[in-house]
């Protein structure tokens, strides 16, 4: 089957019990056993549920990965992997430019339990291997990065670390398997936060792990189970029924986006404009080659400070400002203060996320409607 099709009917077969055409919602915590050791593929909801496991199946199957798991939070799933595989000693690579709550997790919930860390720039592949110590475990990759959209090689990155026996792993929240499948380019590892395009809607927090190795699966799949950081019956499947989407969703988050970023380069009152399709982005070559997409983030410098930025915000009619991102409403974000509020000044400066730098996370509304609302706002500051 294709990705569409895929993602309609992987694990979501009429159901057993009832021929129920789509999966139901299995809201129960445990499972009647009809006598010692015999029971019917369930026991308790936080070892396994139908509707999580439903989930669970479609993701690794879109990933094209063997194993999928569900969490309630993508930082909870980014949690079980690090304190499933990594041990006090181990050392971990990870670019400069990611995801703050990444950075806050690996720096305030990771690093004091004796886990180095060395975040450099990831675009520098001989930066990387002089980076690798004997204790280096992990190398941890976000590309396209959040919120400066830099691209890098996940193939090349990928290899460097097997060849050092350490675990690569890949963030794919903003491309979806529906643009980037890494484990197709050699990673070992896919995380995400579903809470953005794989549920689409704004309306569940939840995140994933996609896989193909037996070891490492058992190793997160233990802690996924024994601490219980997983989605609820409801949440999984609002997370099922956004995925049977994704694929047309992100054609138009791309289509939208891209009409987006080429109107920002035209408008006086924008300084510079950071989106992996444009000719001019520092990793449009890559881009190409590894996704298959360009995504619906793109982010920009507006001609001045945080002065003009709230102007803006202020002017925008549709366009909400708030955290979050890939979901079916255009949202936009002043990183500085939201999703890199976590990040020290001198290494936010330094990855480019200034005063003036706002993330639009472009939703499906009508391009037409998107284009009038962001040019009255710039053109009103
Ligand atoms: C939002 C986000 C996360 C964290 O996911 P939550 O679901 O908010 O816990 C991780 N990585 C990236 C790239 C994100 O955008």
């Amino acid at each position: 089957m294709k990705f569409e099709t895929k993602a309609i009917w992987v694990g979501q077969e009429a159901d057993k019990a009832t021929g129920a055409t789509v999966v139901p919602i299995y809201q129960t915590s445990t499972f009647t056993q009809e006598e010692l050791n015999k029971n019917k593929g369930y026991e308790y909801s936080r070892i396994g549920n139908p509707t999580r496991n439903a989930l669970e199946v479609c993701l690794a199957s879109l990933e094209e990965g063997k194993y999928g798991l569900s969490f309630s939070s993508g930082l909870a799933a980014e949690h079980a992997i690090l304190f499933s595989l990594l041990r006090p000693g181990d050392h971990i690579i990870a670019p400069e430019d990611m995801y703050g709550g990444t950075y806050r997790l690996i720096k305030e919930v990771i690093e004091p339990f004796n886990i180095d860390y060395s975040l450099i720039d990831f675009t520098n592949l001989e930066l990387i291997k002089q980076t690798f110590r004997p204790s280096t475990k992990m190398v941890w990759i976000e590309t396209p990065t959040n919120p400066t959209l830099k691209i890098f090689d996940i193939a090349a990155i990928s290899e460097i670390s097997r060849r050092r026996n350490a675990i690569s792993v890949v963030d794919n929240t903003f491309m979806s398997p529906h643009f980037q499948k890494p484990l197709t380019l050699g990673t070992d590892i896919v995380v995400h936060s579903s809470t953005k395009y794989i549920n689409g809607h704004s309306d569940v927090i939840g995140g994933a792990v996609i896989l193909n190795d037996d070891e490492l699966y058992k190793k997160i799949r233990f802690v996924q189970k024994t601490v219980g950081a997983v989605p609820s019956p409801f949440d999984a499947w609002l997370t099922l029924r956004g995925l049977k989407t994704l694929a047309i969703r992100m054609e138009r988050h791309e289509k939208n986006a891209m009409i987006i970023a080429r109107f920002l380069e035209t408008h006086p009152n924008v300084e510079k404009v950071f989106y992996p399709g444009l000719e001019t982005h520092q990793g449009y070559e890559l881009a190409k080659k590894q996704m298959t997409g360009f995504g619906g983030i793109v982010s920009f410098m507006i001609r001045g400070g945080k002065n003009e930025a709230n102007e803006f915000f202020k002017k925008l009619k549709i366009f909400q400002l708030a955290d979050s991102l890939g979901g079916v409403e255009s949202l936009v974000n002043y990183s500085a203060i939201m999703s890199h509020s976590s990040f020290p000044i001198d290494l936010r400066n330094k990855i480019g996320v200034t005063d003036n730098f706002i993330r639009i996370s472009v939703g499906i509304e009508n391009h037409e409607d998107l284009i009038e609302d962001i040019k009255n706002a710039l053109d009103g500051i």
